[in-house]
């Protein structure tokens, strides 16, 4: 599909000065190139302190970055006073979201802090994060994880992967009914202890990966824009195909470095 249509396609971007710590500011950097290589009108929509609801229910999309502690502590009453009723609304209703570690730890039901400040959060996913104190090292290196269909590429066929980078103090830990967005293959992934690694729920993934996560995962970007604008315009939509192969060899050169 070609952008032939006036409207935009709305990013929304939770609180960009404070939750972009780890550089997952690359996600709308990579979400608002793969739609204007392809001629898709697209524009980003920072969702701030000031942001009210009817501008945040005109988003397509929303992803959230990671933060540290302090950065969490700032956001969580405005995004809990003033944020979720949209944002739950909108997730419920099928939006498709990305939310990168700190945002997503907030999007559970709380956020147990390094200071064990518990940060009451949305609720929107059904779990937990807590941070076990100082003393308890952080999770900090590449992830590769499972995300459970075959994925062919080049010749190469295994089962589809995504690639990351972790850096995280707190565990997240899902509820008995949630999906984990993938199985992990090397890393930490939510907790270091039950191998999943991040959740969904509707059309909203949370991940651990930062990355930018989206930079050597063409594929779930193209998920993200595709399910985002056949919400939008209630109809299937064929995204035209993008020359990948950088991105393609980025993820595989990490994957045969993280398999052995
Ligand atoms: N402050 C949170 C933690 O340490 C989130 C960190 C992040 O977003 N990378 O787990």
């Amino acid at each position: 599909m070609t952008g032939k249509r006036n409207q935009a396609m709305v990013i929304g971007w939770l609180y960009p000065e404070l939750m972009s710590t780890y550089g997952d500011r690359g996600n709308v950097i990579v979400l608002t190139n793969r739609c204007r290589w392809r001629g898709i009108p697209v524009r980003t929509v920072p969702i701030d302190f000031a942001t009210r609801e009817p501008e945040i229910r005109g988003c397509d999309i929303i992803l959230g970055g990671g933060a540290q502690d302090r950065q969490q502590g700032i956001v969580i009453s405005d995004l809990r006073k003033n944020k979720k009723t949209v944002l739950t609304e909108l997730f419920t209703q099928g939006t498709p979201g990305l939310f990168v570690c700190g945002s997503p730890q907030l999007l559970g039901h709380y956020y147990m802090t390094a200071d064990a400040e518990k940060l009451e959060g949305l609720g929107i996913f059904d779990m937990v994060s807590r941070h076990f104190g100082r003393r308890r090292p952080r999770c900090i290196g590449n992830l590769l994880a499972d995300i459970g269909n075959v994925y062919r590429l080049d010749g190469l066929s295994y089962a589809p992967t995504i690639i990351g980078f972790e850096n995280h103090g707190g565990r997240t830990y899902l509820g008995p009914g949630v999906t984990p967005f993938a199985k992990v293959i090397r890393g930490f992934g939510n907790n270091g202890e039950d191998g999943t690694e991040g959740a969904v729920y509707r059309n909203c993934i949370a991940t651990y990966s930062h990355g930018p996560f989206l930079s050597k995962n063409p594929h779930i970007a193209d998920w993200l824009i595709t399910t985002s604008l056949e919400i939008k315009y209630g109809k299937p939509v064929k995204l035209d195909a993008l020359d990948d192969s950088l991105e393609w060899q980025a993820h595989r050169s990490m994957f045969k470095r993280l398999v052995k």
